[in-house]
Parts: C-alpha cells; structure tokens; sequence
C-alpha cells in the first residue's frame, strides 16, 4: 500500500498553497502532488499504481461549480461542474447543443455524475500500456520505450504522433471545446491566465509524458465558450466499437453557421485520432463561401487527414475518419433545430 496525505482546500488560493506546501514535481511525474475534483480517472490511475502522488488536495469545496454568463456574450461554464450538469443545462442545450451531445456521447451516467469538466480536460489517456506497469511507456516512465508501437495498437494516433508516443487523448468533451474556439482559465502562483483551446493540450514529440501546458502549480477555474455556438447546424458523430461507455476510435465535432445555401463559417475538431483533438484551418478555408456539398466534404476529409498514417492494427481509421468527417459535416449542414 502507499501512502499520501490528504487535504481540503476552501478557496483557490488554499488550493494553491496546498500545492506549494507539499512540493510539487513537474507535470507528469509520478510523485508529484494532485488536485482531486471527482477522482473517476485520478483514482484508476492510483489504483494501476500508474500515478504515486506524495499528497492529494480536494478541490471539491472551491467556488467553481456554477454556469454563468461569460465574457462577450458567451457562457462560462465553472470547473468544479459536472460534466453531467453540464450537459442538462438549458443554457447548454439551447445554445451549445454540441458540448451536450459530445458529454452526453462519452463515459456512463455514473462517471457523469462523478466526472468535473477541468478533471476531463485533463484526464489521461486510455492506451492499454500505459495502465500496465509491466510494459515499456514512455508517457509513464520517460524513457523508456513505447509498447504501443509494435504491439496491439488498434486504438492509436494516425496524426501528430511521434516515434515516442502514438497515444490519443480520449475525451468527447474536448472535442466540443476544440470545434467551439474555447478558452481555458486558469490560476497559478504567477497569477491568472486564458489558454485558447488549441494550446492547452499538445502532441508528443520527445515529451509525451506531459499531456499539457497547464504549470503543476496551475488550477482551471472555468472554460468560457464564445458567444458563437453553432446550435443551428452541428453534430457530434462518435464511431466507437460499443454504442455506450466506449472511447472513440473516430469521432468528429461539426459547427456550420450557413446562410442563403452558403457557408459563412465552419468548424470540424477530430476525436481519437491525435494525441489532442485535432483541427486544420486549411480544411475548414475549404468550407467558407461554397454551398455545403458532398464534393466540398470529401476535399475537407483529404486536407483534415493529410499526412495521416497508421501502425498495423489502426490502419482502418484513416478511412474511417475519412467517412466520419463526410458524414458529419452531411449531418450537419442537413441539421434543422428542433
Ligand atoms: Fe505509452 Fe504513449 Fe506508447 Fe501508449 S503510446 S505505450 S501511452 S508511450
């Protein structure tokens, strides 16, 4: 058994002290003090002997729980709430349907209940390796190797992989974020700062055991989404092997803004495919000025996937994704209110 200790925190700057009092390591390491909002992946991962935190600090009592009007017409949802509050919420669902359909598409009820939206921003990835202590990972014990590489890597990355980590992140959610230009607050000991969604998580390269550009010593307090919520033509598409309580092995997040048959804006975010969710402005270019055709969507796809590759057993998701893509921004752009 190990042992750490445990504290409860009241306010973020008790949060943030906790931090400090107990000494913490560099993102990533396994001895390195943790926040604990709902626990559902933190726990797993101790429970795996993966993560050895020296000290928990409980987050749940910090004033981070509420969904409120956000900056510039937007909303702003609180990082204590959860991801299943989230979703029901008639603010959510009336004006960012695709951040409700992509919570509502990932995890079980239970987890929902459980599951915080910072915890799920920052969750970790589901490769089969990393939780096996007894294979090589770099992610978890840098330096080490990657079994994912020649071993069962159906999962896997097909873009912006490394040839030290093909891991993907596994959230629905983020995906949303991703497709809705969200923007991440957060608060250190040097002070508060906004994070857009696209630089809060990162790919591999030589350092895929840190997962993001958060400082150890750096909580979230909230995830503001722009006034822009696509919630006339939008779809989350999720391809996974069991309809409930899987991980994608493709999904795509889709926000049209069409007028007069013609498309004035376009978003298209990639899940389970990246070790981050993955979008190319150069595929959405494609979008803008043209009428919402089958042509248009393949051309999207190509762009979206270029560079794409696979490691044996993941080979299909390249045309899988290809697939998901068409068939979401189809959706999409058919989508009336209902
Ligand atoms: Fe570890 Fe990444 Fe390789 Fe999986 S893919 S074994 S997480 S280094």
């Amino acid at each position: 058994m190990r042992s750490f200790s445990y504290s409860r925190a009241d306010s973020v700057d008790q949060a943030l002290l906790g931090i400090a009092a107990n000494g913490h390591g560099p993102a990533g390491t396994a001895a390195a003090v943790r926040f604990i909002a709902g626990g559902t992946n933190l726990l797993d991962l101790m429970k795996a002997d993966v993560l050895r935190p020296s000290a928990l600090v409980d987050i749940n009592p910090l004033p981070l729980a509420r969904i409120e009007d956000g900056p510039d017409g937007g909303l702003r949802l609180g990082a204590l709430v959860t991801n299943a509050d989230t979703a029901y919420d008639d603010r959510v669902q009336a004006r960012y349907p695709l951040v409700s359909r992509a919570i509502l598409a990932g995890a079980s009820p239970q987890l929902r209940n459980m599951a915080s939206n910072g915890g799920n921003l920052l969750q970790r990835t589901r490769c089969y390796y990393f939780y096996d202590t007894a294979t090589p990972c770099n992610k978890r014990t840098p330096g080490s190797g990657c079994a994912a590489l020649t071993g069962v890597n159906r999962i896997h990355a097909i873009l912006g992989a490394s040839e030290h980590c093909i891991a993907v992140h596994p959230s629905d959610f983020c995906v949303a974020l991703a497709a809705l230009d969200a923007v991440v607050q957060v608060r250190g000991s040097d002070g508060e700062r906004s994070i857009p969604f696209a630089d809060v998580h990162r790919l591999p390269g030589d350092t895929p055991h840190i997962d993001t550009c958060l400082n150890a010593d750096e909580i979230i307090t909230a995830i503001d989404l722009p006034r822009q919520g696509f919630a006339r033509h939008f779809t989350y598409l999720k391809a996974r092997d069991r309809t409930s309580y899987a991980f994608a092995l493709v999904s795509a997040a889709v926000g049209l803004e069409i007028e007069a048959g013609t498309v004035r804006t376009a978003r298209v975010a990639l899940g389970g495919v990246a070790h981050k969710p993955w979008r190319d402005p150069a595929a959405e270019a494609l979008l803008v000025g043209k009428p919402p055709t089958a042509e248009t969507f393949a051309a999207v796809a190509d762009v979206l996937l270029q560079g794409a590759r696979g490691y044996g057993h993941n080979d299909f998701k390249i045309e899988l994704a290809r697939r998901v893509v068409v068939r979401a921004l189809r959706d999409a752009a058919e989508r009336e209110p209902s």
